[in-house]
């Protein structure tokens, strides 16, 4: 025969069986109207429905039990209770958890106790009014078959000793054992968990008493539970969850370990005592256990800790009750979490039990990604979570695919799979894909295929991949402006071929205007500019939905007519000078007075390694976050109200990776340096003497029609001409990072693209970085025009210092064929490693170059488009046949009208 062990039974419409061995019991303290506001507000304006959700949201964060409590003054207590535990009821995945019916009234607990299913939990009855209150109430509780918690509470009041905490919980034990006859397991003591660190030395003692009174009830009456309400306890330190969810998680350690059962908590909301920072860990147990606390010490160290904490990031626990749900249930979990510990473990489960691989696949996975993506269509869900999730899927799939492949080979024929597919490339040329990887990631999070050809894809190459695998869209990625022209020529191609997948263009360099005004006349069988990834979900699918395709089209066919026509209409009313005219328009500088610096340096200057942890300082995150679509000001953003938690939770994962990639050496930041004599030659040419050879830097110059006193800007204007009779000085710098292939291939074999994208990004952070930092010492050492300069990082990233470093290939100086040059100077790739596609654009993709001028009237500008007249002059002073500097200018001229 079997006995049934004396287990706290609990059920709402699924049991919850507490046994020894069972992990601490979350009870989601949200549903309760006395701690959160939003829940009162939401009752009192008899919105349950949404009442509701805040229950679910609990459930889905963990909660085990559900508290409801309905204790407010303008409140109607046993309606609302009678009314919400109803509807609760109806609502299988809220109900399938017990419930605790917490009331300070009975007569509300009675009304509760009539609603619920299952075996639930009435918190709470004690000795307040007396014994026979307690008797009575207690055998109510009995007769509806609840489990009850008993507050350490007598006719003196809350017991607030150890002493009082102990006795008070045997005198109710005996009585409810011996006299009411209930069985011990179903007792469940709270011995009050009452707020510390509150500056009143009266409270110090207060969680050691608790926890070394569970410890003595615990031995003594070894059946009973003990609870109690966690966030009390910190509830001076309300404002500061930081503080409080370690305080929290440190009086949880404990009191667990002291024999603490369950714990009415914000579940969802605890950090993991092993991630709580050593510091923080330690003054919180200083308070807890009351340490090093004379005269409120260690009290005030904690507040002043906590007024010093800023959004730090806090890992949320992960309560792993959801581990006890369906493996479908698990498997979205996971999804939906960006949680990778137990991917494999679940998806064999699933393999197991569904017929076929694919139906894994099919079924519970791209179940959970549509909620993702549905979350993120709705800006629910942030780019980085978003990436996260889709780890999630390829490991997932990874698992998967061998068997896939197995079934394939038995029987090719079952597996023709209909999933639309979408090509992706990086053109000719260039060689910046972040942009690209996450669309690819977030298309392949909805559901699509993707075949990503990498970078410097040539345009046969895009096509004949098209063809070949019968893709339903194609898209294009550029950063570099020659990257447009490639992209035209790509469009062209596709019409030639006479093929009919629609091409979207994006990336940093591409525009809708361009599209419109360029590509989208080349083709005619859909051109689509997408401006990010968030984009590239809608346009697909209206794309490769038969019933919106078409409109799609013809919208966005007409909205690129009038993009053109608006196009067309500004060309007509901008007005130019002709080149002469624009030349004799220049800044206008008194040279007479300005004395040119000689550089310390003279000739070039290679830094081999410079120190990462010391480039790290000079980050500018702000262009880290935009990557990831989290536009904002750094640091702001951080605690911003919608973007703030992913944003932390992004930049903390930011930092443990850069934390481990300067540990480990995984990066090597180099540099050089350059300064040469230079004059110009009263126009748009800089001549630099270097090791006795001149080399001729030309430069082009503004020619839109500027108003009175505006001059029209070329970079050669802040170069001293000859004739002035001084020799001026130009400098020149390039700064690569190298070192990333070996790590993001060790991502892309773990299916890991959060960390490939995030490494991405981050050596292009250190490349900036590197720019920044050599500029610094440029002007204060190398070069050494402005020795006693001291700015910090906010005003070194706003670039507020005396000269520049301008681009070649950004607006100052447009022509990327200037970089030979400028490559040339500083000794090529034999000194850098960097190398120059065919595009000019800078393999590897962490490179930044540019010229430094020093005057003090330099600045950057944009030259804008330019005429015929200047492009021909142009290219005789380049020496450069007119058809090919022409191409190379496409993006800045400005045709006849
Ligand atoms: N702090 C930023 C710096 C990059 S953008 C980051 O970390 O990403 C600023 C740089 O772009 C300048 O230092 C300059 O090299 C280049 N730049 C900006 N505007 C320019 C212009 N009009 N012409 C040429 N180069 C320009």
């Amino acid at each position: 025969m079997t006995t049934i062990q004396p287990y706290l039974r609990l059920a709402g419409l699924e049991p919850l069986i507490v046994r020894p061995e069972t992990n601490f019991v979350n009870i989601g303290e949200r549903t309760n109207v006395t701690g959160s506001k939003k829940f009162a507000r939401l009752v009192r304006d008899n919105k349950y429905e949404e009442a509701l959700s805040v229950a679910r949201q609990q459930v889905e964060n963990g909660a085990q039990i559900l508290d409801v409590n309905m204790d407010d003054a303008m409140l109607d207590g046993v309606v609302a209770m009678t009314t919400y535990l109803n509807l609760l009821q109806s609502e299988p995945d809220i109900a399938k958890i017990p419930i605790m019916i917490d009331s300070s009234k009975f007569e509300i607990i009675e009304a509760g106790l009539k609603c619920v299913q299952g075996k639930c939990i009435v918190n709470s009855i004690s000795m307040k009014e007396g014994e026979e209150k307690f008797i009575r109430e207690a055998n109510i509780c009995k007769l509806f078959g609840a489990a009850v918690v008993v507050m350490a509470f007598d006719e003196k009041g809350q017991a607030d000793t150890l002493e009082r905490r102990v006795d008070i919980c045997t005198r109710a034990y005996k009585i409810l054992t011996e006299q009411v006859g209930f069985d011990p397991q179903d007792i469940i003591f709270d011995p009050n968990i009452f707020a510390i660190a509150t500056g009143l030395e009266e409270h110090n003692n207060y969680a050691v008493d608790f926890i070394e009174a569970t410890r003595i009830i615990k031995q003594r009456m070894p059946l009973a539970k003990i609870s109690g309400g966690v966030s009390n306890l910190s509830f001076s330190f309300r404002g500061n969850d930081h503080v409080r969810e370690a305080m929290h998680s440190v009086f949880l350690f404990h009191a667990i370990k002291a024999g603490m059962d369950m714990g009415i908590v914000n579940a969802g909301q605890l950090v993991v005592y092993d991630e709580i920072e050593p510091g923080l860990k330690q003054l919180c147990e200083d308070v807890i256990f009351n340490r090093n606390n004379d005269n409120n010490e260690a009290t005030e160290r904690l507040i002043q800790f906590a007024e010093t904490v800023k959004a730090k990031g806090k890992e949320i626990i992960r309560d792993e009750a959801w581990r006890n749900d369906t493996v479908e249930a698990r498997l979205t979990h996971s999804l939906i979490n960006g949680i990778t510990d137990y991917i494999e473990l679940d998806t064999e489960e699933a393999r197991v039990k569904y017929p076929r691989p694919l139906d894994v696949i099919e079924g519970p996975l791209m179940d959970g990604m549509n909620v993702v993506g549905d979350l993120f269509g709705a800006g629910k869900m942030f780019l980085p979570q978003v990436v996260k999730s889709a780890r999630v899927m390829k490991k997932s799939v990874a698992w998967l695919t061998p068997y896939i492949e197995e079934e394939k080979r038995n029987n090719p024929e079952a597996l023709q799979g209909s999933v639309a597919k979408v090509l992706l490339a990086t053109v000719k040329g260039d060689v910046h894909d972040i942009g690209k990887n996450i669309v690819g990631v977030v298309l392949g999070c909805n559901g699509y295929d993707i075949i990503d050809l990498g970078v410097m894809v040539p345009a046969d190459k895009i096509l004949d991949t098209a063809i070949k695998e019968n893709v339903d869209i194609v898209g294009l990625s550029g950063l570099i402006t020659p990257s447009l022209d490639e992209m035209v020529h790509v469009a062209h191609e596709m019409k030639r071929r006479g093929m009919t997948q629609p091409l979207l263009i994006g990336g940093a360099t591409t525009s809708r205007q361009h599209t419109a005004v360029k590509i989208a006349q080349q083709y005619d069988n859909g051109v689509v500019y997408v401006l990010d990834a968030s984009r590239s979900v809608t346009v697909a699918g209206s794309l490769l939905n038969k019933d919106q395709k078409e409109k799609f089209l013809s919208d966005t066919a007409v909205e690129y007519e009038k993009l053109r026509d608006d196009f067309n209409k500004k060309r007509t009313i901008k007005q130019y000078l002709t080149y002469e005219q624009a030349q004799k328009n220049k800044v206008a500088i008194d040279w007479s007075t300005y004395t040119p610096v000689k550089p310390g340096v003279i000739g070039t200057k290679v830094l081999e390694d410079i120190d990462l942890s010391v480039l790290r300082g000079y980050i500018d995150w702000g262009p880290f976050f935009i990557a990831w679509e989290l536009g904002g000001r750094f640091p702001q953003l951080l605690e911003d109200e919608v973007i703030g938690k992913e944003a932390t939770k992004l930049y903390n994962d930011a930092n443990a990776l850069l934390d481990q990639l300067i540990k480990e050496k995984w990066l090597t930041a180099k540099g050089v340096v350059g300064f040469w004599p230079a004059n110009s030659d009263g126009g748009d040419t800089v001549i630099v003497v270097a090791g006795g050879n001149e080399i001729r830097l030309e430069s082009l110059r503004q020619q839109m029609k500027k108003t009175a006193g505006q001059p029209n800007f070329s970079l050669a204007d802040f170069i001293m001409p000859a004739h002035e009779g001084k020799t001026d000085y130009i400098g020149a710098f390039s700064v690569t990072v190298e070192g990333i292939e070996e790590h993001i291939k060790a991502f892309e074999s773990k299916h890991d693209d959060y960390n490939k994208i995030m490494l991405q990004a981050l050596a292009d952070r250190f490349a900036e970085a590197s720019a920044e930092y050599l500029h610094e010492r440029v002007r204060k050492e190398f070069w050494g025009y402005a020795p006693e300069e001291k700015l910090g990082t906010e005003e070194l990233i706003k670039e507020t210092y005396t000269g520049i470093r301008p681009a070649p290939g950004y607006p100052a100086c447009p022509d990327h064929t200037e970089k030979y040059k400028l490559f040339e100077l500083l000794g090529g790739e034999a000194v850098t490693g960097i190398h120059l596609t065919e595009s000019l654009a800078m393999y590897p993709a962490a490179s930044v170059c540019g010229w430094y001028f020093a005057h003090p009237k330099s600045q950057y500008f944009g030259v804008g488009k330019i005429k015929p007249d200047q492009v021909a002059a142009y290219a005789e002073k380049k020496d450069m046949p007119l058809e090919e500097i022409t191409r190379w200018l496409r993006p800045i001229l400005e045709e006849e009208a």
